[in-house]
């Protein structure tokens, strides 16, 4: 099939790559120029394992091309893929859709007969209904409009667009069904769950998906609180009910609070809808407050650590990127956690595997460092902010003996409290028992 996508960042590109792999047409429309330059010369705008030899596999093979000429990108294509971004709207938090009404208009002048528009973008409950409104208003009358949200994380995103755990398809229509279903047949025959529904119940699934992860993690978050409090461990407990099928293990590791271009916008943006709609959702508007809450008070974690005066105090920082495998610093949990350190007067040396780039756009007057060992050197406090894997191995022993203060809080819980104190550090985990046990 002949397949646009239009946006090509984090989930355009991945699933553009992805579908000309499947064996796919596809051409990737973008107005960044200097994004599409960058791909035609075989430079990735994003950092994603696999993606720049997908990529470059199917430009080889003739089926992915990019352009920034929407036109002749969207030309011949059955289906045409809107991967805007969708972030949150200054002041309320709702989903702002200029992009996605601006492509849609420029889309409305030259789309062909019998076209289904996809939204693969996150948008709010009656977005496909503007969109059909906006496509007649243009003139187009005999397109199809179907929502097919997009579940993929990042730093796992091939992985995920291709064994997803289902995919989510709303349509009004049998040919934008047929069409949808054409597109993923090869998943189809792997026998991933293809759910067909209406396009307003498409659209909020994908918002309810993410506010029930985000609330997840701020459950276990709290608990992790307790287990401090009652020195308890977080771990184990996680691990407990974990186990338990109805609850499952995945989105319960305590840490730092969620981040990304995901959770923090659709939180918000599911809130918008259901106060415009006159429905209370207190479940998800406390676990807003119950992360935004927590983010800020990591310096706090910090401060119990080495003291609250960071006058004069080095903070080694390990991990800027919201999570590991991505260079994606949206709402990061490292940012207030930063910011806050250097505005009390710490002095910060940070290192991320990838994210550098990204994060120089972010902080002003944070010291770089070339690697994990380079950032706590000298550092009063090592803190790890974000679990990439090379910050599971690091040598203790040449991390305390290379510091000026022996204070490791691992607010990923990648270590143990032990293997710390037996390196001579003293460990400050999150919900490991009680919080300020006596330093080694
Ligand atoms: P992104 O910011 O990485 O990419 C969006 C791209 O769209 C940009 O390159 C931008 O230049 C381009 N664009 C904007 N307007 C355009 C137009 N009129 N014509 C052509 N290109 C245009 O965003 P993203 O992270 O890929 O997210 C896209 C959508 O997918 C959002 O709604 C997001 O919520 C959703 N989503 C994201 C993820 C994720 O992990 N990033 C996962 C699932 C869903």
């Amino acid at each position: 099939m002949r397949i646009a996508m239009i946006g090509t960042g984090y989930v355009g590109l991945v699933s553009g790559a992805c579908f000309a792999d499947f064996g796919h047409h596809v051409t990737c429309v973008d107005k960044d120029a200097a994004k599409i330059d960058g791909l035609n010369a075989g430079v990735m705008p994003i950092w994603e394992p696999g993606l720049e030899a997908l990529v470059k596999a199917n430009e080889d093979r003739g089926r992915l091309t990019f352009t920034t000429d929407l036109p002749s990108g969207v030309a011949g294509a059955e289906a045409v893929f809107i991967a805007v971004g969708t972030p949150a709207r200054r002041g309320d938090g709702h989903a702002d859709l200029t992009f996605v009404f601006e492509a849609v208009r420029e889309l409305a002048k030259v789309i062909e007969p019998g076209t289904v528009v996809v939204t693969k973008s996150t948008v709010p409950v009656g977005t496909g209904d503007e969109i059909e409104r906006i496509l007649k208003e243009e003139g187009v009358t005999d397109a199809s409009v179907a929502s097919n949200p997009e579940f993929l994380r990042e730093g796992a995103a091939i992985a995920d667009f291709k064994h997803p755990d289902r995919i989510v398809v709303g349509a009004e229509d049998e040919h934008a069904r047929d069409v949808l279903k054409e597109i993923y047949r090869p998943l189809f025959l792997n026998r991933a769950p293809i759910l067909f529904t209406g396009r307003r119940t498409a659209e909020l699934t994908k918002y309810a998906a993410n506010a029930f992860l985000a609330v997840k993690i701020s459950f276990i978050n709290e608990v992790a609180d307790l287990c401090e409090a009652v020195d308890a461990d977080v771990q184990d407990v996680a691990r407990g009910i974990g186990l338990d099928n109805r609850i499952g293990a995945k989105f319960l590791h305590a840490g730092p609070g969620y981040g990304g271009s995901c959770f923090p916008k659709d939180t918000l943006a599911l809130l918008q809808t259901a106060e415009k709609a006159g429905v209370d959702q207190r479940i998800v508007r406390t676990t807003v407050q119950v992360n935004d809450d927590r983010k800020a008070r990591m310096v706090d974690r910090v401060a119990a650590a080495i003291g609250e005066d960071f006058g004069g105090k080095r903070i080694g920082v390990l991990g800027l990127a919201f999570k590991p495998n991505t260079d994606d610093m949206r709402e990061a949990p490292s940012i207030p956690l930063v910011k806050a350190l250097i505005d009390r007067g710490a002095e910060v040396s940070a290192f991320d595997p990838v994210a550098r780039e990204q994060a120089e756009k972010v902080f002003a007057g944070v010291e770089f460092s070339k690697d994990a060992y380079a950032a706590a050197s000298g550092a009063d406090a090592l803190v790890i902010v974000t679990e990439w894997d090379e910050f599971r191995a690091l040598d203790l022993d040449k991390i305390a003996a290379s510091m000026r203060g022996k204070v490791l809080v691992d607010l990923r819980n990648v270590y143990d409290r032990e293997e710390a104190e037996e390196a001579g550090l003293a460990y400050y985990g999150v919900g490991r028992g009680r919080l300020f046990r006596t330093a080694p």
